[in-house]
């Protein structure tokens, strides 16, 4: 696998379909937990990001990433867009002055997501967010660092949407959904969901480029 800066906007313009796609399921959950705002604020942003494509062309996958960081922030809103904004911000950082991403760089750049959104929104595992999700996605990438799969994607894509499901269960510690403490319980958290749609997309992508 390597891809370089067309082949990151095409994945881009995976995720955003696939966002857009998901738009009101998104909001569903939201409306369940939260304040239903989910899926607007999300395709929102990738839309935006669609839209700057243009002007990105010539830049490096770090910079294509870091401009995805900063179009998120300005547009998604909400809790997520800083959240996601910073996972992708700090996804750029990872692989500054780098030409194309490799197999090797998906680790880091994970553990760097993981760390941005860490560092904004200080949730753990288990706190019913969007890191319920991306934890086991990392776990999964590290796991296939000692070979042995025969589907690397099948596994990645399977950690993603035990991680979103792993959520339902759970009692909200973080965000707006906190705030109804047990009623929480019984639902998919709406960022756990994105993030999962976000990293099948980008499996996806990534089997078709292979
Ligand atoms: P808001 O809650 O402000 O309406 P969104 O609906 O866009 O924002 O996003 C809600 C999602 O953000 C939640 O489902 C959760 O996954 C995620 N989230 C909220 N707070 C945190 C946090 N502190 N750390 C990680 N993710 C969080
Ligand atoms: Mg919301």
């Amino acid at each position: 696998m390597v891809v370089g800066s067309t082949e990151l906007l095409h994945l881009l313009e995976k995720i955003a379909d696939r966002i857009e796609e998901n738009k009101e399921y998104l909001t569903e959950l939201d409306l369940a937990i939260g304040d239903a705002d989910h899926g607007l604020n999300m395709d929102r942003g990738f839309q935006a990001v669609k839209a700057r494509f243009g002007g990105w062309s010539t830049q490096t996958p770090s910079q294509i990433l870091k401009g995805v960081g900063s179009t998120l922030v300005s547009t998604v809103g909400g809790a997520s867009g800083p959240l996601y904004g910073t996972a992708f911000l700090s996804m750029g950082q990872a692989i500054d002055g780098k030409e194309r991403i490799a197999s090797e760089d998906l680790l880091p750049l994970a553990e760097a997501a993981i760390a941005g959104i860490i560092k904004r929104g200080k949730a753990s595992a288990g706190d019913k967010t969007m890191l319920d999700t991306i934890l086991p996605v990392r776990d999964a990438l590290s796991s296939l660092l000692y070979g042995g799969e025969a589907d690397a994607g099948a596994a990645i894509a399977k950690a993603a949407r035990e991680g979103m499901e792993s959520t339902k269960p759970l009692l909200a510690l973080k965000g707006r959904a906190s705030f109804l403490k047990e009623r929480s319980i019984g639902h998919i958290d709406p960022g756990a969901a994105s993030a999962c749609l976000i990293i099948e997309a980008a499996v996806d992508f990534l089997r078709e480029h292979a």
